[in-house]
């Protein structure tokens, strides 16, 4: 009987799934290899809360988000972020590790509202509350030999 493997929320984009706003995937090579070691669980939260694929960029604007035509989204990226949420606490997971810049799942930086290409110090709708809910949200820019070691320490022994 093995270990159970820890249980890591992860943006499914990241994992290969074409769920981007343009239809695109972003997979990271460096997240799917955590596979050996940790269950990933992928999300989506734009989509999951409703909207569609592909669909008109949003960002956030303070407590709302609208779509580049000015659109309120903010309904939907609110039922994303909580299902996400539901399936982070149902599932058991360690932490998340999301999409940087995203305006669900940017866990350090965000665009800035104006939709001109500037990037501002900010969190996604659903890594806000994932953190507010106690979960440690890192980007997967962090997801290094030093995140290893201290989060997967298994993974770090097996290298
Ligand atoms: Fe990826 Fe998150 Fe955007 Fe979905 S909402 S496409 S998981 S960054």
């Amino acid at each position: 009987m093995g270990t159970k493997k820890p249980t890591i929320l992860v943006s499914a984009c990241l994992l290969g799934e074409p769920c981007r706003y343009d239809g695109q995937s972003k997979p990271c090579a460096s997240i799917i290899a955590l596979s050996e070691w940790a269950t990933l669980v992928p999300v989506c939260p734009e989509s999951d809360g409703g909207l569609p694929t592909p669909r008109i960029p949003s960002e956030r604007q303070g407590d709302r988000v609208r779509n580049r035509l000015g659109a309120d989204v903010t309904l939907e990226y609110c039922k994303g972020a909580k299902l996400a949420q539901e399936t982070a606490k149902a599932q058991g997971c360690i932490c998340a590790i999301l999409k940087e810049k995203s305006p669900s799942c940017g866990t350090h930086f965000i665009y800035d509202g104006t939709f001109r290409g500037k990037v501002i110090p900010g969190l996604g709708v659903t890594a806000e509350l994932l953190q507010s809910a106690g979960f440690l949200v890192f980007s997967e820019d962090e997801i290094d030999d030093a995140w290893l070691s201290t989060y997967l320490p298994t993974a770090k022994k097996s290298k």
